[in-house]
């Protein structure tokens, strides 16, 4: 096993192959922030930025509609109210489907993304088990509890760079306390 260091967050991490010269990510999430380039505080355009806001549009409108059939429904027009929940039901399918690609395209194929996407392909099947009732609402929050934890899984690249400056800067300010 080698050790090598993340091109992302510049975590250590072991590999059993290791080519000179390549770029390495210590999981999806990094592979994947690494796509998304941040020069001098601006992000430049680039697809994964381009995915990224449509998948944190497509979360953002597929609760829009859930609260807004369910609340349409609650006063007293249930067909109505039905019919938004169904449009939240497919904005939240096609959301999975958008990071479920994301994960294929990050091509880290480490264990540790089997774990996510297990719990997330249990809400995913439970939604299609709620749709097939005909339960509009629960299969919309089912879709919705398997895209947070992917969006979450996703994005998870950011979250392990701040970890990982911060504990430098710790590291680096305590001989001077
Ligand atoms: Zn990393």
């Amino acid at each position: 096993m080698a050790r090598v260091t993340c091109s992302f967050c510049r975590l250590p991490f072991h590999l059993a192959r290791v080519r000179e010269g390549a770029e390495y990510y210590c999981c999806s999430g990094c592979a994947l922030a690494s796509r998304i380039p941040v020069q001098d505080g601006q992000l430049p355009v680039s697809p994964g930025l381009l995915v990224a806001l449509a998948a944190g549009f497509g979360l953002f409108n597929q609760v829009l509609f859930g609260v807004l059939g369910a609340a349409v429904a609650a006063e007293g027009r249930p067909e109505t109210g039905e019919k938004l929940v169904w449009v939240s039901v497919a904005i939240g399918a096609v959301v999975l489907l958008g990071f479920s690609g994301l994960l294929v395209l990050a091509r880290t194929r480490r264990w540790s993304d089997g774990v996510v996407l297990l719990p997330a392909l249990a809400a995913g099947v439970w939604a299609s088990v709620a749709a097939a009732r005909g339960t509009w609402l629960e299969a919309t929050i089912a879709l919705f509890v398997a895209n947070l934890l992917l969006a979450l899984w996703s994005s998870r690249g950011w979250f392990r760079r701040m970890w990982a400056r911060r504990t430098q800067d710790r590291s680096s300010a305590a001989p001077n306390d």
